[in-house]
C-alpha cells in the first residue's frame, strides 16, 4: 500500500541530506518555499561527521573548509542567527597558516613569498629561475591540459613534485597527471587563459575593485565552533526534522501529469510517495541510475562513470606534545617521497577545543586515487603505520602514546574531475533542459569542497525561488 504522504505536499523534494541538500533546503525554507528531504542514511550530514572522545573533538570527513565565496560567509552568518549562535563560524588563526611539505627526513615549510621561494630546498635551482620567468612564458594551447602538464610547462617539474602533487593529494586525493585544470582548478586555468600568466593574473585580480560582498570571501580556513556537524544540525533544525525522512531506501523519481513523484520505502519499509513541482538530486553520481531511471542510458552513463578517490582518515589524539611545534595547517607528502600516507592535518592548531590542554589532535590521510589498496589494510596495520609516522615524521619520542586512534574509510570520497567532465556536464545540462523542474546537484559538478557545495546549493535555491516568483 502506498503511504500517501503523511506530511504536506512540498514544492521541492531534495534527495540527500548532506551539505548540498540541507543547504538547498535551508535557503528554500528561508524564502518561504516548502521542501522535503529524503535521505538514505539514518543520520543527516552526509560526509560531514564530527565525533567526540573525552576531551577531543575530531572530524571523520571534511576537516576544514575555505571561505572561498560570499555564499559561505552569508550562510554562516544566517545560521548563527537562526540557531541562536549555536552554529557559528570559527576561522583558523594566522599562526596556523603554515603548510609543510615532507622532503627527505623532515617536514619543510612551503614558501609563501618570493624570498622563501628562492631559498627553499624544496625546488631545484633551475626551476626557481623558471618560476621567475613565469610571467613571460607563452600560453598553452590544449584546453584539456592536466594540472601536472600545465604546472610543469609554466613552473618546472620540481614545483610539480613538491608543491602541486602534494596539494592535489591534499585536496583531491588525486593525480595531477589525470585531473584536467579547467575542471579541477578552473580559477587557475582562467588566470593563464585570461592574463597569459599566473603571476600577472594574480596581480591583476588583486588590483580589481571589490564590492563589500566580494570581501566576505576572505579565503580563510574555517570550521564551525565545536565541529562541522553544527552546520548540518543547525540547517536541519531550521528545516524541521518532520520535513526530513531518514533511513529511506529504493528512492525513484518519475513524472506524473506535470508533477514529479518521488517514491521510496521509509525506515519502516513502508511505500511512500512525495509529489512536488521540483526535484533536486544531491547524491553521488553512482546513485543516479537508480534514482532517475527514465534518463536514457547514454547520458546517464556519462554521469555515472564518474570516478571517486577512496580516502582513509585516521584521527589520533596525543595527550602531550612533548614540546613539538605543531602550529601549522598540516603537512603533505609528495608521491616522490614514497611514504604510506598522503598527509597529516593539525586541527588543534587551527581550532579551539579539539584536544585537551597540552595535547594535540592529528588527522592522517591515506589511500587516494594512487593507493586505493591502503583502504584494505587491517585496523591493526593502519594503527602500526600511523604510530610509525608519529615517531618518524612528527618526531614524537618513543615513549609517547596516543589517547586514541580512530579510523574511517571512505570508499567514494572525492570525485575526480578528469577529461570525462565535459561529457558529464553536457549530460546534466541537457537532462535539466529536457525535464523541467529536475535539477541535478551535488559534487558531480561545480566543485568538490564544502565551499563549492554551499555555493551550488545557494544557486539552486535562488534559481527555484526566482522561477517560482516569475
Ligand atoms: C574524507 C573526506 C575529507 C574531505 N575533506 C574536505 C575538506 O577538508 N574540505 C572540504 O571543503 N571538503 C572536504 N571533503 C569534501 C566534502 O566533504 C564534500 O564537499 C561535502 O561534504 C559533500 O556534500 P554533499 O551534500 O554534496 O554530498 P554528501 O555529503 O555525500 O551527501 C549526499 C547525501 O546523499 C545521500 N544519498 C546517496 N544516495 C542516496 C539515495 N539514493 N537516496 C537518498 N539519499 C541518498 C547520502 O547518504 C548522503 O547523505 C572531504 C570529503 C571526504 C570524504
Amino acid at each position: 500500500m502506498i503511504n500517501h504522504i503523511e506530511f504536506e505536499e512540498p514544492e521541492v523534494t531534495v534527495i540527500g541530506a548532506g551539505l548540498t541538500g540541507l543547504t538547498t533546503a535551508y535557503w528554500l525554507k528561508r524564502k518561504g518555499i516548502s521542501v522535503h528531504i529524503v535521505e538514505r542514511d539514518n543520520r543527516i550530514g552526509g560526509q560531514i561527521q564530527t565525533q567526540h572522545n573525552n576531551h577531543y573533538t575530531y572530524e571523520t570527513g571534511p576537516t576544514t573548509g575555505a571561505v572561498s565565496t560570499p555564499e559561505v560567509a552569508e550562510l554562516m552568518m544566517d545560521l548563527a542567527q537562526t540557531s541562536d549562535n549555536v552554529c557559528r563560524l570559527e576561522t583558523a588563526p594566522d599562526a596556523a597558516k603554515r603548510r609543510l611539505i615532507w622532503k627527505g627526513d623532515r617536514f619543510r615549510e612551503l614558501p609563501a613569498g618570493l624570498l622563501g621561494a628562492v631559498t627553499t630546498p624544496l625546488f631545484r635551482f633551475s626551476d626557481k629561475l623558471r618560476i621567475l620567468g613565469e610571467p613571460w612564458r607563452k600560453r598553452g594551447e590544449n584546453a584539456d591540459e592536466t594540472i601536472g602538464a600545465l604546472a610543469a610547462r609554466r613552473l618546472g617539474q620540481s614545483f610539480v613534485d613538491y608543491a602541486v602533487d602534494p596539494f592535489i593529494s591534499g585536496v583531491y586525493a588525486g593525480n595531477p597527471d589525470t585531473l584536467v585544470t579547467r575542471y579541477a582548478l578552473p580559477k587557475l586555468y582562467a588566470l593563464e587563459r585570461d592574463y597569459g600568466s599566473f603571476v600577472r593574473g594574480a596581480i591583476a585580480k588583486h588590483k580589481q575593485p571589490k564590492s563589500d560582498r566580494d570581501r566576505l570571501a576572505t579565503k580563510k580556513v574555517f570550521s564551525a565552533h565545536g565541529g562541522l556537524s553544527h552546520i548540518p544540525e543547525a540547517e536541519a533544525n531550521y528545516i524541521g526534522m518532520e520535513h526530513i525522512s531518514l533511513g529511506v531506501s529504493e528512492v525513484r523519481v518519475s513524472q506524473e501529469q506535470g508533477a514529479w513523484l518521488t517514491s521510496y520505502k521509509d525506515a519502516e519499509g513502508r511505500d511512500c510517495q512525495l509529489k512536488s513541482r521540483w526535484v533536486v538530486t544531491t547524491c553521488g553520481a553512482y546513485s543516479l541510475p537508480d534514482v532517475l531511471p527514465f534518463v536514457d542510458k547514454e547520458r546517464m552513463q556519462a554521469i555515472a562513470s564518474l570516478e571517486y578517490a577512496p580516502v582513509m582518515e585516521v584521527n589520533v589524539g596525543m595527550p602531550d606534545t612533548f614540546g613539538g611545534d605543531y602550529c601549522a595547517f598540516g603537512g603533505l607528502v609528495p608521491t616522490k617521497e614514497r611514504q604510506e600516507i598522503l598527509g597529516i592535518l593539525f586541527p588543534s592548531a587551527c581550532f579551539e577545543q579539539r584536544a585537551p590542554k597540552g595535547g594535540a589532535l592529528f588527522s592522517f590521510f591515506m589511500g587516494g586515487i594512487k593507493h586505493p589498496e591502503m583502504l584494505d589494510k587491517s585496523d591493526e596495520e593502519v594503527k602500526r603505520i600511523v604510530t610509525r609516522c608519529l615517531h618518524t615524521m612528527l618526531k614524537f619520542p618513543a615513549s609517547a602514546k596516543p589517547d586514541f586512534i580512530h579510523i574511517s574509510r571512505h570508499r567514494r570520497a572525492i570525485p575526480q574531475y578528469t577529461a570525462t567532465c565535459g561529457q558529464r556536464f553536457e549530460a546534466v545540462k541537457s537532462i535539466q533542459e529536457q525535464f523541467s523542474g529536475l535539477l541535478i546537484g551535488g559534487n558531480l559538478r561545480d566543485g568538490i569542497g564544502m565551499g563549492h557545495r554551499i555555493t551550488q546549493a545557494t544557486d539552486i535555491a535562488n534559481h527555484i525561488f526566482n522561477t517560482i516568483k516569475k
